[in-house]
């Protein structure tokens, strides 16, 4: 007769008593549970949040962003409606004006949300250019305008000097995905620069003590042992925010039509990566709707407590109304545990 919870799911327990990550070699168990184990999997990893990961008001960590600067990308992610590579029917804009920025945030901010990322398209910046001086303009008038409203940004690769100026205002998070798989990043995401470059920024930011949101996006045609790898790698930058991603397959782009992740092995990732990062905000971030549509929920229970609320860089989202209502729904199953 089988155990009434796996025995690898028992082994697992250690981080809920402890709140000391994962080892490796019990996630490579844990990965291969399929069936009804998975729901035990999600249930220990929705404690392991509950106990170690509880943010102090007990809501979710949940944001918006902005995408400031649209299209015509020259690098060539091959998930990216954005990327000048692909042929995707994609909005294009240059950078926009302070005035256009603040009032997007306004329309979030008076819905309570008090995480706010301006998000621009391209390579990034490698110096204090007149261009990133109008960002960081804009950063400082959010700040002002908006009081407890923490800006953050994602403008891709940076240098030291951008980094070093970025820390000086004051910005909450500053958010660069290493994506999936770290060694098959050329194979998976971009051939136009390399991991080691976004590895390098993530350094900088730190060297600077600016706070580190990275993580990556599932389904681009990774393995599940590339997904340990990548939730792994983590480990290593000691960051603070971890967004995961979920594919949405966008036409005109390399992963047109690609099939979407089976849901349970989107949540058995997402409760892995909780057990790994136990003290983590763990971010449900594009897919959470398109995708994952009736289960998105579910996702929550998976480890989660943050979201990305009211729409993403090229695809729709849900009301920051909406996701307020799913938050309250879901504060039933996060109370602490004495298990
Ligand atoms: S993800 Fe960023 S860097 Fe890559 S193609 Fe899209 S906009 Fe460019």
């Amino acid at each position: 007769m089988r155990a009434p919870i796996h025995e690898s799911i028992l082994k697992a327990y250690s981080v809920l008593e402890t709140g000391e990550p994962l080892p490796f070699d019990v996630a490579i168990e844990l990965a291969c549970l399929a069936g009804e184990d998975v729901p035990d999997l999600l249930s220990l990893a929705n404690k392991v949040k509950n106990r170690h990961a509880m943010l102090t008001d007990g809501c979710l960590h949940s944001c918006s962003i902005i995408n400031a600067k649209s299209g015509v990308c020259a690098e060539n992610c091959r998930f990216c409606a954005q990327s000048l590579h692909n042929s995707a029917d994609v909005e294009q804009y240059p950078l926009l004006d302070a005035t256009h920025i603040l009032e997007s945030a306004g329309n979030v901010y008076k819905e309570g949300v008090r995480f706010f990322g301006i998000v621009t398209s391209g390579y990034g910046y490698r110096t204090v250019n007149p261009e990133f001086l109008k960002i960081v303009d804009s950063i400082d008038q959010l700040q002002q305008e908006y009081p407890g409203l923490h800006v953050c940004a994602s403008l891709g690769v940076l240098g030291e000097e951008p980094v070093r100026v970025l820390a000086e205002h004051n910005v909450a998070h500053y958010n660069i995905n290493i994506q999936v798989a770290p060694d098959r990043y050329d194979d998976l995401i971009a051939t136009t620069h390399s991991l080691d470059e976004r590895l390098e920024t993530v350094r900088l930011l730190r060297k600077y003590g600016v706070s580190v949101c990275c993580g990556g996006i599932l389904g681009v045609g990774e393995t599940m042992r590339e997904r340990l790898d990548f939730i792994y790698a983590l480990q290593e930058l000691d960051i603070a925010v971890i967004p995961l991603n979920v594919l949405v397959p966008i036409d005109g782009t390399p992963l047109q039509g690609v099939e979407t992740p089976a849901v349970t092995d989107i949540v058995t990732t997402f409760a892995l990566c909780r057990l790994a990062h136990p003290r983590k905000i763990i971010k449900f971030a594009a897919g959470r709707e398109t995708v994952m549509k009736d289960f998105q929920g579910l996702l929550m229970l998976a480890g989660a407590n943050g979201l990305l609320t009211g729409g993403y860089l090229t695809t729709r989202g849900r009301r920051v109304e909406d996701d307020r209502t799913l938050t309250q729904q879901l504060s039933g199953f996060m109370g602490s545990t004495d298990s």
